[in-house]
């Protein structure tokens, strides 16, 4: 088995692993040591994932919990180590491929993405996580949308088309929860394609989370993909949640991204330019939120922050250079 991925989760109520939690929901802001906040046995695993896996991952959650502690993000040093390697990898294929390549290739639609749904259900009722075609071809519409600059933001280089739909019924699975050796089972079994194939778990979605990626890595990984709660697609009965976004902000891991408050006001952030610092995740959708004292408001409308569905709608030109490097880089 080789490394763990790193993961990205967008959950309800504040915790996450090794990586970057999407909480939705929280007008609170401040850090809460985790033991402090309604601290589940769940969030405690996830706390001492969290020290052990030097990767990271990134979560978004969802409902209205008090919980601002989020032990998704990256650590510095988890930051430094992925863009030392990213570096690396850049500037080995400028070497291949000439630099004019690499920078013009960030333009327009020209990378088509399989995708391949596992919808996990405990049983064959839409309370049991059968949902139905139609939502996954909504999603996938929100994607195109989302990425091609449609929606408001940037155009990035990515489409996306609906491969397969593989439904499974396992109560094992049901729900998914992150980090656990049923999750690991359950992407040996049923994951799809070579690194190009975005393969996405749909499902019930263990500790209030909407969701959770993996980052790209050199080689793949079993544990490859993203996972989003099913009732989080466009059509859902994820309130606030349910316009298709989580997959928006999971993909955007899936390529690379981080969240827009990564870093907080200091340093690189979240190592986009064009993405003004931002000091913690904002939540539900706040008007002229300044958080950091370098120039720009909060980018409160990325799809990488944590606000509501209704008010996330764009990439930045900078993200879209990120995700297509990232692409060709580790993907392609
Ligand atoms: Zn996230």
């Amino acid at each position: 088995m080789g490394p763990r991925p790193v993961l990205l989760n967008r959950r309800i109520a504040g915790i996450a692993s090794t990586s970057m939690a999407l909480v939705l929901g929280v007008a609170t802001v401040g850090l809460l040591p985790v033991a402090t906040t309604t601290a589940s046995p769940a969030a405690a695993a996830v706390a001492d994932e969290h020290c052990e896996d030097p990767t990271g991952t990134a979560a978004r959650v969802r409902g209205d919990a008090v919980v601002k502690h989020d032990p998704n993000e990256l650590t510095m040093a988890q930051l430094h180590q992925r863009e030392a390697e990213f570096a690396d990898l850049l500037q080995e294929r400028a070497k291949r491929v000439g630099q004019r390549t690499l920078s013009t290739q960030a333009a327009a639609a020209s990378v088509t993405i399989p995708v391949v749904v596992h919808v996990i259900r405990r049983d064959t009722t839409r309370a049991g996580g059968n949902i139905p075609d139609s939502m996954i071809q909504s999603q996938i519409n929100v994607l195109n949308q989302s990425f091609s600059g449609a929606t408001g933001g940037a155009a990035t280089a990515f489409a996306f088309q609906l491969q397969s739909i593989n439904r499974v019924t396992n109560t094992a699975w049901y729900p998914i929860r992150q980090g656990t050796s049923a999750e690991r089972q359950m992407k040996t079994q049923l994951r799809q394609g070579t690194k190009g194939t975005l393969n996405i778990y749909l499902g019930e979605l263990s500790n209030g989370l909407l969701g959770w990626a993996t980052f790209p890595q050199t080689t793949l990984n079993v544990m490859d993909g993203v996972v989003v709660l099913s009732e989080s697609l466009p059509g859902g009965t994820a309130t606030n949640y349910n316009q298709g976004d989580t997959g928006t902000h999971e993909v955007g891991h899936w390529l690379n991204l981080y969240h827009t408050f990564q870093g907080g006001c200091s340093g690189q952030g979240d190592q986009v330019a064009d993405t003004p610092a931002e000091a913690s995740p904002a939540y539900q959708c706040p008007t002229g939120r300044d958080t950091c004292t370098s120039p720009g408001l909060d980018p409160i409308t990325n799809f990488m922050d944590y606000t509501y569905d209704s008010c996330m709608y764009q990439f930045t030109p900078g993200q879209a250079t990120r995700m297509i490097n990232a692409w060709n880089t580790y993907r392609a």
